[in-house]
């Protein structure tokens, strides 16, 4: 997912998080050292762009939690940093692997960074629903902004690059990552959620602009 372009408006509200129990992957700690030693072993590669293939169709679970997926993940680490993202899928660097990163902060500011393998966002009981407009841009979509109303918590499961299972948890702008970057792995981009016209509208903002990273042209 892009960064962030304007603040987040509205309210924001973390009451579910308060009551959702222990149980989630500690993903705050040295996040400074972890998310060095990734970029510095891996290798920054080009993005995918809207168009591209891989990026429109369901990506192949993880299997083998082996060097190689140790190494996709550093250069995932790698690439997004390169882009100045704050969450990257394995299918925008043309990978067909159902694994995303992140390094994002919160809604009261903390950073988290991680990867998580084979992700699944729990369905929240629409009661406990309370969602944020704020503005997503995805990397695949370069220069553009939309506002898109999402949920403004969010819990993912899967598998860290080990395969020992995981859980996360996000608020706020982490919340929208991490829906945002599950997306990716099911083959949908943001604008896919947007109406005609909010498309068409992000589809000109990215025709428009020139990206300030390495893009993998289309066919
Ligand atoms: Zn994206």
């Amino acid at each position: 997912m892009a960064r962030q372009q304007q603040e987040i408006s509205g309210e924001t509200v973390a009451e579910a998080a308060a009551t959702a129990g222990s149980g989630f992957v500690d993903d705050t700690r040295d996040c400074e050292a972890r998310e060095n030693a990734h970029r510095e072993r891996g290798t920054a590669r080009p993005i995918t762009v809207v168009g591209n293939p891989v990026l429109h169709k369901e990506c192949r679970q993880v299997t083998s939690f082996d060097d190689e997926l140790a190494s996709l993940i550093d250069d995932m680490f790698a690439s997004q940093r390169a882009a100045e993202g704050v969450g990257l899928a394995a299918n925008q660097i043309g990978v067909d692997l159902k694994v995303f990163v992140y390094d994002c902060v919160d809604d009261e500011g903390v950073r988290h960074v991680g990867a998580v393998c084979n992700p699944v966002l729990d369905e929240l009981p629409a009661a406990n629903r309370s969602l944020d407009d704020s503005n997503e841009g995805c990397l695949s979509v370069p220069g553009a902004y939309e506002a898109l109303a999402r949920p403004d918590y969010a819990v993912v499961r899967g598998q860290d690059a080990e395969g020992k299972p995981i859980a996360v948890e996000g608020t706020g702008y982490f919340a929208r990552c991490l829906q945002h970057e599950t997306d990716h792995l099911y083959g949908y981009l943001y604008i896919d959620r947007l109406s005609k016209r909010e498309r068409k509208n992000a589809l000109r903002q990215m025709a428009e602009g020139t990206p300030r990273y390495e893009t993998v042209p289309n066919e």
